[in-house]
């Protein structure tokens, strides 16, 4: 009987006796063995009433085990649902409550508050710690190490992923087996992944990218995963020689380039780095290929989708650029209801397999982004150039509108961060008397700069429209930013919201 996602990417690990984790300490899981603790980890989930369709959660630590559970769960027909492990006992309430899952795992230290959480939705709670143990691994001991998937259509279920919250309250995406294995088959494609790579993975697995992007792709493919529990600096320096290919936010990159460790030899047997998540600075890819002769390859997606753009792996890959649309995703940029001229910004839609079936119990929000035709909207900015290539602008929601008129915020940033002593930069519009809106620069300076906000503001006054001209600045040590690397503008504007007032 068929279960799309299981046969594709964990049926063929039967028998698998090369690594597919290797591990910070030295040690390693052939994928067989991984194979195995799937199994009687879906034989211990079905033994405590988990039936195909249901809903497991997770906030868990990243091991071999919590990936496994993403396995048992597919095999189960189940549905996966990783939540951020950041996430308080407050916002853990509103995942439950909005998916109220069959199952909800926890690490063993939050058991105690989050188990009246669970309760409240009618979840089981039980405990994996980060260490592989507690009462997920033990009702999984002694299990059958075997087991006959359920049998589940292509546009079943097969996880429901929150969106980072970055705009607003999480969104509950549904992803069917077809959005997942279309992606990653596209994916490993394009990127030519094969059983001879090994992935440095240190990115979190409660999101589309450590999970989906990374993990699907080289399971679908059969290499390896130097599986990191978090991005350590010193763990990524020492197995960087063992990996052929890494998938990082851009923050990992600005803080290798940060490290004077950091050196080619280090990266001389890698073919591949991948950038997403956020915007990879044009100036990190320009440094990271001065440091170690690779360009990084940027690509653009969002939870809803899975992946949308690449920068080719053959062809240019241009810094600032996120390439272009993924074979089978269609993407155009619409402004008042038509497609834009190249060059022009408008907002980004998309349709294809990869494309999620609607918004988890949000039946207003998926009818006002999702068209009826299969259109995403995606609620990004962003503009095609002569040749093609995607670059996002920034979000709709950040949109400036200051007395009438559009500001794209990343085209002040960009100007702001050429100035000198600056780091980076982020700008807002805040509430203004006369304006409705103001540009409002927060600018981070260089280490050990002490940088005049006025200054940097003057020394880009000629080179902007006047409307577009940050009316103030701040200077902060550092943006507040998640774990994905996304810088936290929502956060911004509130803390500042009272400046022109
Ligand atoms: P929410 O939808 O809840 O507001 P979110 O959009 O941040 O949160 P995710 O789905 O995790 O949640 O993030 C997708 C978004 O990340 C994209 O819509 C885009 O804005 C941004 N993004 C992803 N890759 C890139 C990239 N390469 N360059 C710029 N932005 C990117
Ligand atoms: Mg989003």
């Amino acid at each position: 009987m068929p279960n799309p996602l299981y046969d594709a990417l964990f049926a063929p690990l039967e028998g698998r006796t090369s690594d597919l984790l290797i591990l910070p300490d030295g040690s390693r899981l052939s994928g067989d063995a991984f194979l195995r603790l799937v199994a009687r980890q879906a034989h211990a989930l079905r033994a405590a009433g988990v039936e195909p369709g249901d809903r497991i959660a997770v906030q868990v630590g990243k091991s071999p085990e919590a990936l496994a559970v993403y396995g048992a769960s597919v095999a189960l027909g189940a549905v996966f649902l990783p939540l951020n492990t950041a996430y308080t006992a407050g916002e853990i309430d509103y995942f439950l409550g909005n998916a109220t899952p069959r199952i909800f795992l926890c690490d063993g230290t939050k058991a105690e508050a989050l188990a009246p959480v669970a309760a409240a939705h009618g979840a089981r709670l039980m405990v994996l710690n980060a260490d592989g143990s507690g009462e997920m691994s033990d009702l999984a001991e002694g299990q059958p190490e075997a087991i006959t998937a359920a049998d589940r259509a292509p546009e079943d279920l097969a996880a429901l992923l929150y969106t980072s919250g970055t705009t607003g309250r999480s969104k509950g995406a549904m992803l069917s087996h077809a959005n997942l294995l279309s992606n990653a088959a596209v994916l490993a494609d394009l990127w030519r992944f094969t059983e001879a790579d090994v992935l440095l993975h240190a990115l979190p697995i409660f999101h589309t990218h450590g999970l989906f992007v990374a993990c699907n792709t080289l399971l679908l493919t059969g290499g390896a995963m130097i599986f990191l529990p978090g991005f350590d600096l010193g763990a990524v320096l020492r197995l960087l020689p063992q990996a052929t290919t890494m998938m990082g936010v851009p923050t990992f990159y600005t803080r290798l380039l940060d490290d004077p460790r950091f050196a080619r030899e280090l990266t001389q047997g890698m073919r591949l780095f991948i950038s997403g998540s956020a915007p990879l600075l044009a100036e990190t890819h320009l440094a990271f290929e001065e440091r170690t002769g690779h360009r990084i390859l940027e690509r653009y997606g969002m939870t809803e989708t899975n992946m949308n753009t690449s920068n080719p792996y053959d062809g240019e890959r241009r810094a600032g650029t996120v390439g272009f649309p993924l074979p089978g995703v269609e993407l155009r940029i619409m402004a008042e209801g038509a497609e834009v001229a190249p060059g022009e910004v408008g907002v980004i839609e998309v349709r294809g397999p990869n494309v999620f079936g609607g918004y988890w119990q949000m039946p207003e929000k998926t009818a006002e982004e999702l068209r009826p035709d299969g259109w995403f909207i995606t609620g990004d900015l962003g503009m095609r150039d002569a040749e093609g290539y995607v670059q996002i602008v920034g979000r709709q929601k950040d949109l400036v509108i200051s007395g009438g008129f559009n500001v794209y915020p990343k085209e002040v940033e960009l100007l702001l961060d050429e100035a000198p002593g600056v780091l980076e930069s982020a700008v807002v519009g805040l509430p203004h008397p006369d304006f409705g809106e103001a540009v409002f620069a927060v600018l981070v300076p260089r280490p050990g700069v002490t940088l005049d906000a006025e200054a940097v503001l003057a020394s880009i006054a000629d080179r902007l429209a006047r409307y577009k001209q940050p009316k103030a600045a701040v200077v902060l040590a550092e943006l507040p930013r998640n774990t994905m690397g996304k810088v936290q503008k929502a956060q911004l504007r509130a803390d500042h919201a009272g400046w022109f007032s």
